[in-house]
């Protein structure tokens, strides 16, 4: 899989100083690949990778990241700012009632919306009323009404007595879906409903005809917000639409639904990037719950596809103590780590999560690393007991660690004596060995900021 392979390309990268153009290159062919692979339409990647590379030739390579993650993160935070970075919320009218129309091709979510937004306004103390204007298809009236009820949010339909009681079947008697729309909104002022939303009708394709109709019910009713409707399975069609729909209609904000579905959702960063309006809400499903405000942090891991990588980043950058790391370097090249270096690093390094997620991803962790590899989490929670069960002399200096010092060890930490030579033999060897590789690699690795 692509997270499988960056996750190969952040290996191979690991322990580099720099962030080289071949780095560069590298990374983001797989990014470029992951985009495609998301449904990102090619234009809008190719502005993307452009960028990414202009920023990624200019940064600092940090302390607790490689290269290949470095540019990760960089990727990253420019597809969360591409995506709009803070939630857009709706603008309320100051005298309401605020008018939000809905448009959208047919079968994209608009009337499931409805109902959502609907519930979603009452539970912010809002008093929704929902409009019926799709009178193109047979049942769309009735399918909003049930919708409603089961919102508990009336609905203003033009056709009375279709199964919701009260006001929610209150009508006009034209089939016309301008009118209705006007009527709506009248009913909602008099009624003191503070905020419209007005369910149109959709097409399977565009058309000048649906266009015209949604135009009108715009220019009648002047919205406060035209949330443009599209169906993140759609992949790259979606921008033909939403181009279709802002030159057609014009829109303030995007809804994107069946986010449930296996789309990448690399529509979302089409349509953002094509159309310049922030996407205000997702859609995952049937339900009325199925529904939140658009978080651009998670729609990133999910066009990116590696959310695990993405949080190692983030666990990486948080906790790694670039000081502590170097000072353990250069004791490392002296061959003078102590085992209260060694305890210190191992704590730094598990705080990040369990064990097996952070081998081979970390990239400063260097020698140290190596040395910890045999173990499992099991085994370090043991090690862990048996440093502490050390005087602070013997972990300054391990040499004095002799046999009766070994059996007092064992006891105190609930191990058995071979288990206490096992650490301490195993930690001259590693010392040794980091002493000579990092002698040999120029203090690579443990700290790259010598580069
Ligand atoms: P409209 O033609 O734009 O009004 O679309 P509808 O609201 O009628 O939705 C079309 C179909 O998609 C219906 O069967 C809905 O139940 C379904 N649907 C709408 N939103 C979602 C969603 O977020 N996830 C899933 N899985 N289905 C959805
Ligand atoms: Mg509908």
């Amino acid at each position: 899989s692509l997270s499988d392979r960056l996750t190969g390309a952040l290996k191979d990268l690991r322990g580099k100083g720099r962030l080289s153009d071949a780095d560069i290159d590298r990374t983001c062919r797989e990014i470029r690949l992951a985009l495609l692979e998301a449904d990102v339409s090619l234009p809008v990647v190719r502005a993307f990778i452009a960028r990414i590379k202009e920023r990624a030739k200019g940064a600092e390579v940090s302390a607790a990241l490689n290269p290949a993650q470095t540019v990760v993160k960089i990727v990253n935070e420019e597809l969360i700012g591409i995506l709009g970075g803070e939630t857009r919320r709706v603008r309320f009218a100051k005298n309401p009632p605020t008018v939000i129309m809905l448009a959208g091709l047919q079968g994209a979510g608009k009337t499931t919306l409805a109902g959502k937004l609907g519930n979603w306004l009452k539970q912010q103390g809002h008093t929704p009323l929902l409009v019926a204007c799709d009178l193109q298809r047979p049942g769309a009236v009735s399918q909003l009404q049930i919708v409603g009820e089961r919102a508990g949010v009336p609905v203003f339909a033009p056709h009375p007595g279709t199964g919701v009681g009260g006001e929610g079947t209150l009508g006009v008697t034209s089939g016309d879906p301008v009118s209705v729309a006007r009527a709506g909104v009248e009913e909602a002022k008099a009624k003191h409903y503070d905020v419209v939303v007005i369910d149109t009708a959709g097409r399977l394709g565009i058309d000048a005809e649906l266009m015209k109709q949604a135009s009108d019910i715009r220019d009648a009713t002047t919205p406060d917000e035209v949330l443009f409707v599209v169906d993140a399975m759609i992949g790259q069609d979606a921008v033909t639409t939403a181009e279709a729909f802002a030159d057609g209609v014009g829109f303030t904000g995007v809804v994107l639904t069946k986010l449930d579905g296996d789309a990448r959702g690399g529509a979302a960063l089409s349509v953002r990037e094509v159309t310049g309006q922030p996407i205000m809400f997702a859609s995952s499903g049937e339900k009325l719950e199925d529904f939140d405000v658009f978080h651009p942090d998670r729609m990133a891991s999910r066009i990116l596809g590696m959310g695990d990588v993405l949080s190692l980043i983030e666990q990486a950058e948080q906790h790694w103590d670039a000081e502590q790391a170097e000072a353990a370097a250069a004791k490392i090249t002296q061959g003078e780590l102590t085992l209260e270096d060694f305890l210190e690093q191992m704590l730094m390094i598990r705080k990040m999560g369990p064990i097996g997620n952070i081998l081979g991803m970390l990239p400063g962790a260097g020698q140290m690393k190596d040395a910890l590899s045999q173990v499992d989490d099991k085994q370090l929670d043991r090690v862990q007991a048996i440093i502490r069960g050390m005087t602070p002399a013997e972990r300054d200096n391990p040499k004095i660690i002799n046999a009766s010092r070994r059996l007092r060890i064992a006891n105190g930490s609930g191990v058995t004596v071979s288990e206490v030579n096992q650490l301490v033999d195993r930690f001259f060897e590693a010392r040794k060995m980091m002493a000579q590789m990092s002698g040999r690699m120029g203090m690579g690795g443990m700290n790259r900021k010598s580069n």
